[in-house]
């Protein structure tokens, strides 16, 4: 029997796997992670790429894979180094034939994938990467990836009229004992160089990385609880856990697939009911394909600092000052700075959060706009290289936006998606007794000295004006 190595990557699952299941059709599949060591070294900005809370969800989703590849007869070996060397060292001290993996599209993932065929090469081994990521199979779009339209909505019209989503692919069966091979123990936390945190109890995100998790997650959302039933009417809430689906760390790793979804979706509109809701969360995750699909089409000029507009004019500020208030919720602006905190103690912020903290960032205080991408990076536990830099791209303006300057002024956004602050209170004690108005127009002189009576060090004063706050 032929031994296949299998190259798990953002694609931590056995539901739906079509790279897996390929490989399991072809050989004796012998299934290895590597932690690549650069996305833990320390970016530009002095933050670990990887930081603790993604590190974490990571570890948890291998412990849970390997577990249920051990239930198939199988095992996961987990190992720490470089990709493109430790699997061609493996792939040929085991004489695999041919290495499967899923199809990554950004330019560090794709680098690697070049990096180990080349390896492969000389081995005489095959290397086949299988689309995977997307609701939509690149092969299925109505276009070629080239003539992807760069406005969303034109996008969404166009698949909705033409493409259809494919049938999930069946879970492996029984799979055949890894031999000749050493397997270590998945590394801890400590062995990465992180100190474990208590958790926070504040959290909107407690959930732990893996597939079992993400699955029942999504039956919760969907069956248990029947939250999709108002989910267009919450998915703009801030506090808690079940005013939108918090699907999208599991969908980042790969443990739960998107069409996965969007069948359950569908079977829960054909047995319960088809509302604006279960359209709405299949139409977020079109947003999510979009960004991939777009990210395809431009290729590095998503982490450039001209963006994919190229926009050479646009200036942005050097200022270190504003960066680190903005990262450590310091910014005297109330709903800026409980987003902030949040993602800082637990490595997770509302889509309506992440719209108003780079909104703020990059229109009110205008500081480099890839600085705040690369925070993001280092620190949600959800962070997807498409859906972030798309993001970052889109609400900087020099993305695929098609509105100019777009803008969410922190004052409308706080009165209303914040009303009766209670999410401000939640993420910023010191002010929890400063009345909802001082909260949401915190720019005045007089509201400054309201919030300078109780609230220790917090700013008296934002530490920028905008005349558009007043509007
Ligand atoms: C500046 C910025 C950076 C972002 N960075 C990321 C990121 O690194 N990873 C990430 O998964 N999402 C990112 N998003 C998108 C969005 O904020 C999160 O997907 C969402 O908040 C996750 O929570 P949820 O799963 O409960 O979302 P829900 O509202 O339940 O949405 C369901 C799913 O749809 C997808 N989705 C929703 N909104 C978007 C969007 N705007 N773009 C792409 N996909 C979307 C996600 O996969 C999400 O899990 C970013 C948004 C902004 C504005």
């Amino acid at each position: 029997m032929e031994n296949i190595l299998f190259w798990f990557r953002n694609d931590l699952r056995l539901h739906d796997n079509e790279a897996f299941l390929l490989a399991s059709q072809k050989g004796r599949v012998v299934p290895v992670y590597v932690i690549d060591e650069r996305q833990l070294e320390k970016n530009s900005l002095g933050f670990v790429r990887t930081g603790y809370f993604r590190t974490q969800f990571l570890l948890e989703s291998l412990r849970d894979l390997k577990q249920s590849l051990q239930a198939k007869g199988s095992d996961l070996i987990v190992l720490t180094g470089k990709p493109e060397e430790i699997i061609s060292r493996i792939a040929d001290d085991l004489k695999v034939s041919h290495v499967f993996a899923s199809k990554e599209v950004t330019q560090e993932e794709t680098s690697v994938e070049s990096a180990l065929s080349q390896k492969l090469k000389p081995l005489n081994i095959d290397i086949d990467l299988i689309w995977g990521s997307t609701l939509y199979h690149a092969r299925d779009l109505p276009f070629q990836i080239h003539y992807i339209p760069d406005v969303f909505t034109d996008f969404r019209k166009k698949i909705a009229n033409t493409a259809k989503v494919r049938p999930c692919f069946e879970t492996v069966g029984q799979l055949e004992t890894i031999i000749d091979i050493e397997i270590p123990e998945i590394p801890s936390m400590e062995d990465l160089g992180f100190k474990v945190k208590p958790h926070d109890e504040r959290a909107a995100h407690p959930f732990k990385g893996g597939e079992t998790e993400g699955l029942k997650r999504l039956n919760y959302y969907l069956w248990d609880k029947n939250l999709i039933q108002n989910y267009k009417g919450t998915r703009n809430e801030m506090v808690g856990s079940d005013y939108s689906t918090k699907f999208s760390a599991w969908l980042s790793m790969g443990c739960l697939s998107p069409r996965q979804i969007y069948w359950e979706v569908n079977r829960y509109e054909q047995e319960v009911a088809a509302n604006e809701s279960t359209y709405w969360l299949i139409f977020e995750l079109l947003w999510r394909d979009y960004f991939h699909f777009i990210a395809l089409k431009f290729g590095i000029r998503l982490f450039k600092r001209s963006g994919i507009k190229h926009d050479l004019v646009k200036r942005w500020k050097k200022n270190k000052d504003f960066f680190n208030k903005w990262v450590n919720g310091m910014t005297g602006v109330p709903i800026v700075d409980a987003c902030m905190r949040e993602l800082k103690y637990t490595g997770y912020m509302s889509n309506r959060g992440r719209q108003i903290v780079s909104s703020f960032f990059t229109k009110d205080l205008g500081v480099e706009w890839w600085w705040g991408a690369l925070y993001f990076e280092s620190q949600l536990i959800d962070y997807d290289v498409c859906s972030n830099w798309g993001n970052w791209n889109y609400i900087a303006g020099i993305g695929t936006d098609p509105r100019e300057d777009r803008y969410f002024n922190p004052v409308i956004q706080s009165k209303k998606y914040d009303t009766e602050c209670q999410f401000i209170k939640l993420w910023l004690p010191e002010l929890k007794e400063v009345s909802s108005d001082h909260l949401h127009h915190f720019m005045n002189v007089e509201t400054g000295h309201q919030i300078s009576a109780s609230a220790g060090d917090y700013p008296k004063v934002p530490i920028i004006k905008s005349k558009r706050w007043m509007s």
